[in-house]
């Protein structure tokens, strides 16, 4: 019997979708799915017809693959996975691989791979990005783990990931974990895009006064320009469209304000402060994101709490423009952040990162799809060794141009009283990273007064202590 090539567990949304991407591009899929009542609605309502083979225990999964075998796990993250993992492991041979296209931790995947492969079977870790949409008419894909797996996948991986003018999708991104550790930097750069997009709502309803249809219209119109140009601003500019057809309404504004999160952006946090990255704007977006969960808290706070009174009165063709920019100048120095991570990681887990061909793999399939990846990419390909984007000759001279915009949007925010965390985090690391001086000698004074941590001078060499006050 002629034997499946590639095998799919896990029959959510995602691996239901990727098992029939695979499939169109010409590889007959094996699927499996611990509840057989799920593979069942699969070969029912989506699979029927085509070259896919369901199976009902794991023994005849492995049996139907043809070897060596290429076994994609698309399960909850975390323990499922090792679950798979211990019951997949003693019927696989030498050879053999295991991809996990989940959102792992990247250090459950360092982990996984030395394991597995000092076994003699191949793990790769790989990041999948575009949701399930993206999973079905091609993803961006971001998988990691030993350089030799990865051949053995690249023919599959590069026809199922999305095209774009300079290729698929996809490139090999490094060993161990760094598949999954690019993934995650990807989600905490999206927390950055959605709550800058967030912030210009909100400044553009509550102090411009605009209604859902103006709204539509200036997102849609920002969707046409080179900088902002994104599937996140092109579905923003569609959210404002839809009605509600029990009340007439927009949609939009009859859904509650809290965001929920999975953790990705958290784990992008964790490992910057653990690596001493600052992504203030990343930062700020997650903890938006847990502000806006303290709904009855912030409820009851509100007729406690007043702000000004303050309107705006200026003009609002003009000061569109100036949210614009602002939210433009912001989402730079958010990449700058991520990018800056991702070199850190680069250098401390041996990633070997491409910085320009990570860019260039986000710029199809993935959520923060944009034509702005473009600028990155020739950023890091004009200078692989680019110490910031902001330094990047393009986007300094962006942002010099359009540095005043930027500073009034948040003087009207702070003037009446409207939230704008992630602009001002953006405004904030740029003011910080062009500085000469930062105020840190009078922390490090406080350090040498209370616990003798002792200072540098900046006019001789050597450390200082001071009996301070004495
Ligand atoms: P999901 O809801 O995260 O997971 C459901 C699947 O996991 C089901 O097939 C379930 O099997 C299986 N599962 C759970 N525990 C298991 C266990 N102990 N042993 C065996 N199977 C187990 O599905 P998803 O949304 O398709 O996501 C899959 C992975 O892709 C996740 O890591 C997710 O974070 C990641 N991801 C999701 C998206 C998205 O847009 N949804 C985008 C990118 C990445 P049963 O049917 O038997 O319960």
């Amino acid at each position: 019997m002629t034997k499946q090539k590639f095998g799919v567990i896990g029959l959510a949304v995602m691996g239901e979708n990727l098992a029939l991407n695979v499939e169109r591009n010409g590889f007959p899929v094996a699927v499996y799915n611990r509840t057989a009542e799920k593979t069942d609605a699969f070969m029912t309502n989506r699979a029927g017809g085509k070259q896919v083979k369901a199976t009902y225990s794991l023994e005849e999964f492995v049996e139907s693959l043809e070897r060596p075998r290429r076994i994609l796990i698309m399960v909850k993250a975390g323990k499922p996975v090792d679950a798979v993992i211990d019951q997949l492991k003693p019927l696989l041979d030498p050879g053999d691989m295991i991809i996990d296209g989940g959102n792992s931790l990247y250090e459950d995947t360092d982990r996984r791979v030395a394991y597995l492969e000092s076994t003699g079977l191949r793990y790769i870790g790989m990041g999948v990005s575009g949701g399930e949409e993206g999973a079905l008419n091609g993803p961006s894909l971001m998988p990691g783990g030993t350089k030799e797996a990865y051949d053995e996948i690249e023919a599959i991986v590069t026809k199922i990931a999305a095209q774009v003018d300079d290729g698929p999708c996809v490139t090999y991104i490094g060993p161990k974990g760094a598949g999954h550790y690019v993934k995650m930097v990807h989600n905490g750069i999206e927390y950055g895009d959605m709550q800058l997009i967030a912030e210009a709502y909100d400044l553009l309803k509550n102090a411009l006064g605009l209604d859902h249809n103006q709204l539509h219209e200036v997102f849609a119109e920002w969707n046409t320009t080179d900088e902002l140009n994104s599937y996140l601003i092109e579905i923003t500019a569609d959210i404002f469209k839809q009605i509600d057809p029990e009340t007439n309404k927009a949609l939009v504004e009859l859904i509650v304000d809290a965001a929920g999160q999975k953790g990705t952006g958290r784990w992008t946090v964790v490992s910057s402060l653990e690596l001493g990255v600052a992504i203030p704007t990343i930062g700020a977006a997650v903890n938006a994101r847990i502000m806006s969960s303290y709904k009855e808290e912030r409820v009851a706070a509100s007729k406690e709490l007043t702000g000004p009174t303050a309107k705006f009165d200026g003009d609002v063709k003009a000061f569109i423009s100036k949210i614009r920019d602002a939210l433009y100048c912001s989402k730079i120095c958010s990449y700058a952040q991520g990018m800056a991570l991702l070199s850190m990681a680069s250098q401390e887990f041996g990633y070997n990162l491409d910085l320009g061909e990570i860019a260039r793999i986000w710029k199809g399939g993935c959520i923060i799809r944009a034509g702005f990846l473009n600028k990155i990419k020739k950023a890091f390909s004009d200078n692989p060794s680019l110490p910031n984007l902001l330094l990047a000759p393009e986007f300094k001279q962006t942002i010099l141009d359009r540095q005043e915009a930027w500073r009034e949007v948040l003087i009207l925010a702070n003037t009446l009283g409207i939230p704008v965390p992630a602009f001002s985090a953006s405004l904030d690391y740029f003011d910080s990273y062009r500085r000469a001086s930062l105020p840190q000698n009078l922390t490090q004074a406080q350090r040498d007064y209370f616990g003798a941590h002792t200072y540098q001078r900046i006019d001789k060499e050597g450390s200082f202590h001071t009996e301070w006050g004495k």
